[in-house]
């Protein structure tokens, strides 16, 4: 396991960050970490990268433990902070020479890096000359000298230009060929475009944690069905694409559907075709795009 976080809690003052978050990522995984301003994105990277206590929980990075052992865990971490925190008046590679001296690393790793990242026909300028799609690049140069086998990005294409945007996704799936990534975003199609998986927190909560493939996938359909008098089980099998089914109460079915269209017109149908009348139906999905809305709209 590459990352593990465990039943993690944080307030600031009176305000709750996270509230009991779980989640764990496997090797190689790039997950996106989606959620609204405010929803504890940050908090919950600055955790998992040591630079911030939770009040309870565990984490581990790498199968190291972030909590008693940050400074190894850190050696398997990097990290691109929201705020990228560049020196404007250093030249590229005199920036990344200085940060790859901390970390002990020879000049030919970071020639090696600066190829990496695409960097070297910006190389010779100083960092406040570069657009902000360069600018992370360098951040990103710099999270990956000492060559960590995790990648913490907090919201590492904010602001940039839909080119530039389009750029630091390829780069940030390239780099999940090695490494596990964890990415922190508010925009949809960004998860779609570049992650494995999804995690979804909304005010510190944890909504959702599930492979983008099997979102994709899924044709599933929950609906609620209230009819006008009890109807047996031997007639409800009887609905079109039905996958299974349970009596809530006595006129209430729950069923679940496999269909790419949308299968309520079928149901009224149905209901007409046998003489039943629908005193209530709706829609019990948690499709991804209604996720996403319930996450980004506040
Ligand atoms: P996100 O990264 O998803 O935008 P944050 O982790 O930055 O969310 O913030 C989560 C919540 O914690 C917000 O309500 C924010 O106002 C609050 N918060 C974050 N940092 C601090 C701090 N240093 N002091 C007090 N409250 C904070």
């Amino acid at each position: 396991m590459s990352i593990l976080v465990d039943s993690i809690a944080k307030s600031y003052q009176s305000q709750l960050a996270l509230d009991n978050i779980s989640f764990s990522a496997n090797e190689g995984e790039i997950i996106g970490f989606l959620g609204p301003n405010g929803a504890g994105k940050s908090t919950m990277m600055k955790i998992l990268t040591g630079y911030l206590l939770p009040d309870s929980g565990d984490v581990e990075v790498a199968s190291k433990n972030v909590l008693t052992h940050p400074l190894e865990a850190q050696k398997q971490i990097g990290y691109l902070p929201e705020q990228n925190p560049l020196y404007s008046d250093m030249f590229v590679r005199e920036y990344l020479s200085f940060r790859a001296s901390i970390y002990k690393q020879d000049k030919a790793r970071v020639e090696e890096v600066i190829q990496e990242v695409g960097l070297t026909p910006e190389v010779h300028k100083k960092i406040g000359q570069l657009s902000k799609g360069y600018q992370q690049r360098v951040g990103i140069a710099a999270a990956i000298l000492h060559n960590p086998t995790v990648l913490i990005l907090d919201e590492p294409t904010t602001g940039l230009d839909p080119n530039q945007l389009q750029e630091i996704r390829s780069l940030i799936r390239e780099l999940g060929k090695e490494k596990t990534i964890l990415f922190s975003t508010h925009i949809m199609q960004e998860v779609e475009a570049v992650c494995d998986r999804v995690i979804i927190i909304k005010k510190g909560k944890l909504l959702l944690d599930k492979p983008l493939k099997e979102l994709r996938e899924s044709n599933l359909q929950n609906i609620e069905v209230t009819f006008d008098y009890k109807v047996e089980e031997q007639f409800i099998q009887k609905l079109p694409n039905l996958t299974s089914h349970k009596n809530n109460f006595d006129n209430t079915w729950y069923l679940t559907f496999d269909a790419q269209e949308d299968v309520r017109p079928k149901i009224f149908d149905f209901a007409q075709e046998h003489g039943l009348k629908i005193l209530e139906l709706s829609s019990k999905n948690q499709s991804l795009e209604k996720l996403f809305k319930e996450v980004t709209s506040e």
